[in-house]
Formats: structure tokens, C-alpha cells, sequence
């Protein structure tokens, strides 16, 4: 199908200030994406709408949705759908870590990380896949983590890892089963991320012995997420479905 001039794109968890989410919002917003700015707070979530909006002048909603609510989730894919330009992309990027060794880690613990980056990107991801197979076309991008790949690190222990890993199958599958509509879905694997996922405890001294692992020497921002999730949605990424791209300044390899 035809890709609008102006599309849409949902991105959720896009709430936080110094966060991959905002950063993408803005950068999607810049190549014109219309952009539904989905996280836990309503105001929270209202001003980076209003923001992106300001800053480049395309339509923008913002949801107070917790993902993990599976009619929650629905509903906000229904007003947007209803309020925004036709819907094109879907951002699955809320997420939460955990630090907690394997030996330590909850049943409760557990499943809180489970629900947000696995359920709530279920619900998200049922909701949107539906609409865009109604206009034949679509882009899902799932952020995982280098966390998924290389068990855990920085970041997160096994329930994180485990959980950005089946973001990895999940997009597989999808790319898959929804190629016939229409859609292509993809991850993104960052690696470590200036952000305030971890509390800001990620010091000064952490970083600098981060960078010291890595080919780029330096750590990554959040606009280097921003600029591949950006072409994975875009009209020119439509050859790519089913990859996981690592955005980790060369960690593999290092
Ligand atoms: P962040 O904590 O700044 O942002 C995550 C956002 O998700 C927050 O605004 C939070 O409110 C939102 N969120 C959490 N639970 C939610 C729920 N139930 N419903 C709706 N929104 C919810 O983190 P970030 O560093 O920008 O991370 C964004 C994504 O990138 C996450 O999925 C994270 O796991 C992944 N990631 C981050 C890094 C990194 O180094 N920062 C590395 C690899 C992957």
C-alpha cells in the first residue's frame, strides 16, 4: 500500500525526559510523523506531545496509558487511530530493568519485569498490528537490549535478559506472520544508553569504564537509538523485516 505523506507513529514509554522514547518521538516528528506519545503519566505524557508538536509542527496526542493494561492499551491504539493521520508505526520501547541476582529475584519481581516489556508489548503491538493490516501497511519496532544477547551486564540480570529476548523472538515471528499484511517488525538492541533507566546510577566513573570496552569511545545517546529506530519505520526501510539491529558502538566485536 501507498505510504501517507504524513503517517503515524505510537512510541511508547516516550514520556521520559532524557529517554530513547522522547528522542524518537522527536526524530520521527522531524521527518513529519504525526507521533502518539504513550507512558504512565497523563500530564507527563501530555508535554512531551505538546512539545513535539511545537517543535515540528505535526500532530501529536498524548496518552496517561500503563501498557500492562491490556484495555488500556487497546483504547489508546482506538483514539489514536481515531484522532491522528492513518497509523503506520508502532515504537514498543516502555520498559523497565532490573537488578536483582537471579538467586534473589522474586516471583514478583519477575513477572513486573515480564509484564511491561513483554505483556504490555503484546497488548500494544495486538492493538496496532490490527489496524495497520486494515491499511496493508505497517512498522513494528521492538527495543531490546545488548542485554538480550549477551545475558544480561550492565543493565540487567536474567528476568530483563529474558524478557528483552523474547521482544527478539516476538518480532521474528511477527515479521513472519504479518509480512502478508503489509508490515515489517524489527529490534533494536542498544547497548549502554545515557538515560535514567537505572536511577541514575550509572556514575561517572561506570561510564568511563563502559566506554573503555567499546570500538566508538564513547557511550551511546539516546539519539543514536532515535536515528535506526527512525529507519525502520521510515518508507525507505520497507526491505528490512525479521532483523535485529545493534546499536552498542561496536560491543560485539570489541
Ligand atoms: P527510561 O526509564 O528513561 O524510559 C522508559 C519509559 O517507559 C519511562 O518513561 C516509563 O515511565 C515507561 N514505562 C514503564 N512502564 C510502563 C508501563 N507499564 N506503561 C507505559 N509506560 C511505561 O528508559 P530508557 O533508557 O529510555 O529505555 C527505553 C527502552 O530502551 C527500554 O525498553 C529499555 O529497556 C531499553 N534499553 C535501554 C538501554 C539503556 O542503556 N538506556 C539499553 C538497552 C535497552
Amino acid at each position: 500500500a501507498e505510504f501517507p505523506a504524513q503517517p503515524t507513529a505510537i512510541v511508547t514509554g516516550a514520556a521520559s525526559p532524557r529517554g530513547i522514547g522522547r528522542a524518537t518521538a522527536h526524530r520521527l516528528a522531524r521527518d513529519g510523523w504525526a507521533v502518539a506519545v504513550v507512558d504512565l503519566g497523563q500530564d507527563a505524557s501530555e508535554a512531551v506531545a505538546r512539545e513535539v508538536a511545537e517543535q515540528h509542527g505535526v500532530p501529536t496526542l498524548g496518552l496517561g496509558v500503563d501498557i500492562t493494561d491490556r484495555d488500556a492499551a487497546f483504547a489508546a491504539v482506538e483514539r489514536v487511530d481515531r484522532e491522528l493521520p492513518q497509523l503506520v508505526g508502532l515504537v514498543n520501547n516502555a520498559g523497565v530493568s532490573s537488578p536483582v541476582p537471579f538467586l534473589e529475584v522474586t516471583p514478583e519481581e519477575w513477572r513486573r519485569v515480564f509484564e511491561v516489556n513483554v505483556h504490555g508489548t503484546f497488548h500494544m503491538t495486538q492493538a496496532a498490528a490490527a489496524v495497520m493490516a486494515s491499511h496493508h501497511l505497517g512498522r513494528i519496532v521492538n527495543v531490546s537490549s545488548v542485554s538480550a544477547e549477551r545475558g544480561g551486564g550492565v543493565y540487567g540480570r536474567a528476568a530483563y535478559s529474558g524478557a528483552k529476548a523474547a521482544l527478539l523472538g516476538i518480532a521474528r515471528t511477527l515479521a513472519r506472520e504479518l509480512g502478508p499484511h503489509g508490515i515489517t517488525a524489527n529490534s533494536v538492541a542498544p547497548g549502554s544508553i545515557d538515560t535514567d533507566i537505572m536511577g541514575g546510577t550509572l556514575s561517572e566513573a561506570r561510564k568511563a569504564e563502559l566506554v573503555s570496552d567499546l570500538l566508538v569511545g564513547r557511550i551511546g545517546t539516546v539519539d543514536d537509538v532515535a536515528a535506526v529506530i527512525n529507519f525502520l519505520l521510515s518508507r525507505e526501510g520497507g526491505y528490512v523485516t525479521g532483523a535485529t539491529y545493534d546499536v552498542n558502538g561496536g560491543l560485539h566485536i570489541a
